[in-house]
């Protein structure tokens, strides 16, 4: 058994009768290792930029679950239209918009499941809508005439810190976000699910506030070498 087959079998297990599943952030790492990744079973993978999650994809098997949780540029999005799983970093209403036209186009038969990027961390980070800016794109006319997408919740991304008082606070943030976003707009909608949050230094505290969806990258394939890219 690899490192890698270890460590998604660590996670399955302590994972097991919670609501949370592990998104595998394989990025600036080789296929090679995905492979082993997939070999353990694990489905479920990140990447944070297009070119590279194509050029991954390209040797990869196609049952893959494929989640985008970098930055996305509207005038990338038909690369990836046609099979991308979910979108986790949509953080405007003309990047919706464009996502729900694109997948329109490929006709896809499923709706490309996206989730809603906000700001949590207090340093001014540069993506990520603040909580007002998600009740308009969800209010707005575009949006509820969308037929290719679909909204299964929020995404944040805590600040940068060993302070476990301020990421709690922060995941509690998210989580109250993801609360209120659900009564008003998708009562009785159980589409609209999840809460992804927690990395590889917090998901335990992001699991304790309720994440269902942890990004776990050094943590399956080891430290990041950004040298060769
Ligand atoms: C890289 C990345 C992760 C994974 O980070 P690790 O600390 O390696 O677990 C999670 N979320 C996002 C948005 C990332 O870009």
């Amino acid at each position: 058994m690899t490192a890698i087959a270890d460590n998604i079998r660590y996670f399955d297990e302590r994972l097991r009768d919670t609501p949370c599943r592990l998104v595998a952030v394989s990025k600036t790492h080789a296929p090679e290792k995905v492979m082993e990744a997939y070999a353990a079973g694990h489905r479920i993978f990140g990447e944070n930029k297009v070119q590279e999650l194509l050029e991954k994809r390209e040797l990869l098997p196609h049952d893959i679950a494929w989640h985008l949780i970098g930055h996305l540029q509207t005038n990338k999005v038909k690369h990836i239209a046609q099979f991308i799983d979910t979108i986790q970093s949509v953080d405007s209403l003309k990047l919706l918009m464009e996502i729900n036209k694109r997948a329109e186009q490929f006709n896809r038969t499923f709706p490309v499941n996206c989730m809603l990027q906000l700001s949590i961390a207090d340093e001014e980070t540069k993506f990520g809508m603040n909580y007002q800016e998600a009740v308009d794109l969800l209010q707005s006319d575009e949006y509820r005439s969308m037929h290719f997408i679909r909204i299964t919740g929020v995404m944040g991304i805590a600040t940068n810190t060993g302070d476990v008082q301020k990421l709690r606070s922060e995941f509690r943030t998210l989580r109250g976000y993801f609360e209120q976003l659900r009564e008003t707009f998708f009562f009785a909608n159980p589409d609209f699910k999840e809460i992804s949050m927690g990395m590889t230094s917090d998901w335990e505290l992001a699991l304790e506030e309720g994440s269902t969806l942890i990004r776990v990258g050094s943590g399956i394939f080891g430290a990041r070498d950004y040298s060769k890219s």
